[in-house]
């Protein structure tokens, strides 16, 4: 059996630093995307009566102020 070439485990380490690194950006960009999701589900549409704005306020707001006019707005039922 023939010793391997000693650039072999280099190359190994390498690939393995690579990889990890590729993984460790992958769970990075994963969690980032995720979080913006969640947030943009938690919110809830309102829209306006007096001026037809449509603006988002976070989940559990029943009325919410315009901002275009400050009008007070029930939410949106779907
Ligand atoms: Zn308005």
């Amino acid at each position: 059996m023939a010793p391997p070439p000693p650039l072999t485990p280099l190359i190994f380490l390498g690939g393995a630093v690579l990889l990890g690194g590729v993984t460790a950006l992958w769970v990075y960009y994963d969690r980032r995307d995720r979080r913006w999701q969640d947030a943009e589900r938690r919110k809830v549409t309102f829209h306006c009566i007096r001026c037809d704005t449509i603006h988002a306020e976070l989940v559990g707001t029943e009325t919410a102020v315009c901002p275009q006019c400050g009008q007070v707005n029930a939410r949106l039922k779907f």
